[in-house]
């Protein structure tokens, strides 16, 4: 075999990887939104772990990346990513970038995504991969998440990737008129989705399924 068609062979194999995730994870889990499917089965979740677990990137686990942190199980991914009702327009900031694969999928949806990283060397790692997928949308920065981003606010949407005791006040502060937050609440074993709205400055805030994710470090998070 041709080297051009071994490397035509990966790519096949992870395309199918990608399509059997979507009919047999998301599909029959409620995940209907037609742009996160096409994102979740576009994503090259692969190339945001490390090279020694590519095999097993679209297995229905989380999965560990560097610094002890965790890349999300791809149905809670896709879930939070729904929930957030994208429809193209929007600013989006995501707290803890982590491997990077949550920030691409909103950026293949939505116009911007903002995340940030508190860890330095994840962060170099993200932001390798979105270059070399030309995601040119996606922002990131190094920083305590749990202030959010005052120089671009407002976001139409905002998410949180790691779980806290209480929803930081400055990212109410900085969701827009009509906006929608997810972000995982509870204690450091486990948490629930909550999915705050902001509507003409009423915040309602509803309370999802259990979750369990990492925690979420800084001034409106845990202690280190
Ligand atoms: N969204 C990530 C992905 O797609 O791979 C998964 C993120 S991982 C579950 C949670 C991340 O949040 C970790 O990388 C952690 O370092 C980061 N984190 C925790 N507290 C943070 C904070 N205050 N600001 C920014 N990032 C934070």
């Amino acid at each position: 075999m041709t080297l051009t068609g071994k490397r035509k062979k990966v790519i096949d194999s992870y395309t199918t990887s990608r399509a059997r995730m979507v009919e047999d994870q998301l599909k029959p889990r409620g995940i209907k939104d037609e742009m996160t499917l096409k994102a979740m089965s576009e994503v090259p979740r692969h190339l945001f772990v490390e090279d020694a677990m590519r095999a097993r990137a679209y297995g229905d686990y989380p999965l560990p990346i560097s610094a002890g942190q965790t890349i999300s199980q791809p149905y809670i991914v896709a879930q939070m990513t729904q929930l957030l009702q994208l429809k193209g327009h929007e600013r989006v900031l995501e707290i803890g970038t982590g491997s990077g694969y949550q920030a691409a999928i909103l950026s293949r949806i939505c116009k911007r995504v903002y995340t940030i990283e508190r860890i330095n060397r994840l962060l170099a790692e993200a932001r390798k991969v979105f270059d070399q997928l030309r995601y040119y949308n996606i922002v990131a920065k190094l920083d305590d998440g749990t202030t959010g981003w005052p120089e671009h606010a407002p976001f139409d949407a905002i998410i949180t990737t790691a779980g806290g005791p209480e929803i930081p006040p400055p990212l109410v502060q900085q969701l827009a008129d009509n906006g929608r937050m997810i972000i995982p609440v509870g204690n450091q074993d486990v948490q629930e989705l909550q999915l705050l709205t902001k509507h003409e400055g009423e915040i309602t805030i509803e309370r999802l399924e259990r979750v369990r994710f990492v925690d979420l470090i800084g001034k409106y998070g845990w202690s280190e």
